[in-house]
């Protein structure tokens, strides 16, 4: 067997295993529980769960009626996956990515994400950047690299920025033929956001659903007590190092364990930081970040992922967005913004410590 072919093993074996364990890690959430239904699809690329209160706005709701509803969920998330998924060949990116100059026609979904995208790309100063497509798929770490030279990477970084993007309110302008988009870093955030504003037109009281990484909160639990949400241990292949305490809203986590290969005993993940061309080396190890908006609490995991502590510290306090955040570092250090006291965030892995608003 060739290398590149027990390396590309290697790779799905660790996204399988992440994403099982990701499930796994939101225990909290997803062990059974006596009030909901829960319905698991595989989209967009990941282990989606809908968990939805049997009660209803007007009494309990039939088995049939939820099954219905998680199904449009599911469509849902179908619909959002051809109009803004790299990995679907028929889809709208998939046109927008080949060699055209201008795309007219593009859906309304594939026009509010790039829009999101872009502002969130100018607000983080680039560390967000949804035109990294030419680089991601060179890297292509999904597949199992292997890992490019400098000569092609440095290639790939002139075909990459949003200069090459002009997103208009009804067609999508390209200045470079050969740049792709790359709304892996947003797209789950979105779908999130989608599926709970359909859920606010159906009879289901109160839900919450996670699709890979990303978890959104909707209506409100009778108990007022909200949703414990487990935080996976970078170190750990099945263990959590804390746990949320969350009511309302989105939480999105990125993380350097995610999907990787490993090449020469180095690990190449998948979140690149635009200024090199290459893999993030920032210092975290992962962050969770919590917000009222799924595509910006999902954008932005990915974000301060790549500005590292300081930097992502600094963004916090410039107030650009509303979000408040937990930092992993590779230090073992768990870093929380201000809002993020011992009711919303606890650390029960005491392998990290504490520092941050929670140490002071
Ligand atoms: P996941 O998709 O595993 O939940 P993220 O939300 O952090 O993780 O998104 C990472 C994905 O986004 C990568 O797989 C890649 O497709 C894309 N990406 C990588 N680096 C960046 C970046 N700096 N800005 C925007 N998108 C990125
Ligand atoms: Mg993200």
């Amino acid at each position: 067997m060739s290398s590149g072919k027990i390396m590309k093993i290697i790779t799905v074996c660790a996204f399988a295993l992440a994403a099982v364990l990701l499930v796994l890690s939101l225990a909290g959430v997803f062990t059974p529980s006596a009030n909901y239904r829960d319905f698991n699809y595989f989209a967009m690329d990941t282990y989606v769960t809908f968990r939805l209160s049997e009660e209803g706005k007007d009494g309990k709701l039939s088995d049939s009626y939820l099954k219905e509803v998680a199904d449009k969920c599911a469509g849902i998330l179908a619909s959002i996956e051809y109009s803004i998924s790299s990995h679907s060949e028929k889809g709208e990116v998939a046109s927008l990515n080949s060699d055209v100059n201008v795309m007219v026609g593009a859906s309304d979904t594939l026009l509010s994400v790039l829009n999101t995208s872009d502002r969130i790309a100018k607000l983080t100063g680039g560390a967000f950047d949804y035109t990294l497509g030419a680089l991601t798929d060179l890297w292509n770490v999904s597949g199992g690299g292997p890992r490019p030279s400098a000569k092609d990477i440095s290639y790939a970084m002139t075909h990459t920025g949003t200069d090459k993007f002009r997103i208009g309110e009804k067609t999508i302008q390209k200045t470079d033929k050969i740049a792709k988009v790359d709304l892996g870093a947003i797209g789950k955030g979105y779908a999130t956001q989608a599926v709970l504003e359909y859920l606010s037109t159906t009879d289901v009281s109160y839900a919450v659903i996670s699709l890979g990484g990303n978890i959104g909160i909707y209506g409100e639990k009778p108990d007022g007590k909200g949703y414990r949400i487990g935080l996976r241990d970078p170190d750990s292949a099945d263990g959590i190092m804390g746990y949320f305490q969350i009511t309302t809203g989105f939480v999105s986590v990125s993380g350097d364990y995610e999907r990787y290969f490993e090449e020469d005993g180095v690990r190449y993940h998948h979140i690149i930081d635009p200024a090199t061309g290459s893999p993030a080396d920032s210092g975290l190890r992962s962050v969770a970040v919590l917000a009222s908006n799924g595509p910006a609490a999902d954008a932005l995991s990915t974000a301060l992922f790549v500005m590292g502590e300081e930097k992502a510290m600094e963004f916090y306090r410039s107030h650009v967005i509303d979000f408040e955040a937990v930092l992993v570092t590779s230090d073992g250090r768990v870093v929380t913004t201000d809002k993020i006291d011992g009711s919303v965030f606890e650390l029960s892995n005491h392998n990290y410590k504490l520092s941050g608003s929670q140490a002071e």
